[in-house]
């Protein structure tokens, strides 16, 4: 992959709080890129294609595999989640950084290929809480609650593959952790060896 920008995945276990800070993220970062993500599932009330997600049927998800434009996919809970490898290569062709959500099989398809990426596991507090916050959500039912709680202990064998962890207790402090995390990465010296030669010949 050419160009200088960066990956920034945030993943964790349905419910951490990854919507709700990335919206915190993309208010207060806003040079950075965000990837709307393509799904098969159906929208819930309040989401709106384009923004939330890109909505899409399973044929045209399909063809999008086969024709090679997914730069990572997975099916979770019956339904396709993916990366449009377009808005991957866009962005970093382009130098920007770029910062994902996907679950832990995405960020691990996405680490093979990115290993200067970084990775921030998002960990709810304790799992009464993540069950207070899901079902608090309310935007799934009994069944779909059910389904994304006997999928955490899955996506937490996988945490400690990630760079970071943030523990999502307190909002504003998850967010500023995550948002520090992003602020440090991008201040590598690597990243900035233009500025060192542009001084130099000043
Ligand atoms: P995810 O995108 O990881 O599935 P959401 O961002 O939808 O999770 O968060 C799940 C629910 O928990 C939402 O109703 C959200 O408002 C709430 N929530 C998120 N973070 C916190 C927090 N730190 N304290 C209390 N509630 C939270
Ligand atoms: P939800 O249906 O609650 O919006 O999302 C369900 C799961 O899909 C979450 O674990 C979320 O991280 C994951 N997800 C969302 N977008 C993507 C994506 O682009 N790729 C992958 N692999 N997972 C995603």
């Amino acid at each position: 992959m050419s160009g200088v920008g960066q990956i920034f995945v945030l993943s964790g276990p349905p419910g951490a709080g990854k919507s709700t800070i990335a919206a915190r993220v993309r208010e207060d970062m806003p040079d950075l890129a965000y990837s709307v993500s393509l799904t098969t599932r159906a929208p819930r009330p309040g989401e709106t294609d384009g923004v939330d997600y890109h909505f899409v049927t399973r044929e045209g998800f399909q063809q999008r595999i086969q024709a090679g434009e997914m730069a990572e996919y997975e099916e979770i809970f019956g339904n396709l989640y993916g990366t449009s490898e377009k808005i991957v290569r866009r962005a970093l062709d382009q130098g920007r950084d770029l910062f994902l959500d996907t679950d832990v099989n995405g960020a691990e398809q996405l680490q093979k290929r990115f290993n200067d990426g970084v990775f921030i596991f998002l960990l709810p507090p304790s799992r009464k809480v993540l069950e207070e916050r899901l079902r608090g959500r309310a935007t799934e039912d009994e069944d779909q609650v059910r389904q994304r709680l006997e999928r955490v202990r899955y996506e937490l064998t996988k945490a400690e593959n990630y760079t970071h962890l943030v523990v999502n207790h307190d909002l504003d402090k998850a967010v500023a952790e995550v948002e520090a995390i992003i602020t440090a990465s991008r201040r590598r010296t690597e990243r900035h060896l233009k500025l060192l030669e542009e001084f130099q010949a000043s």
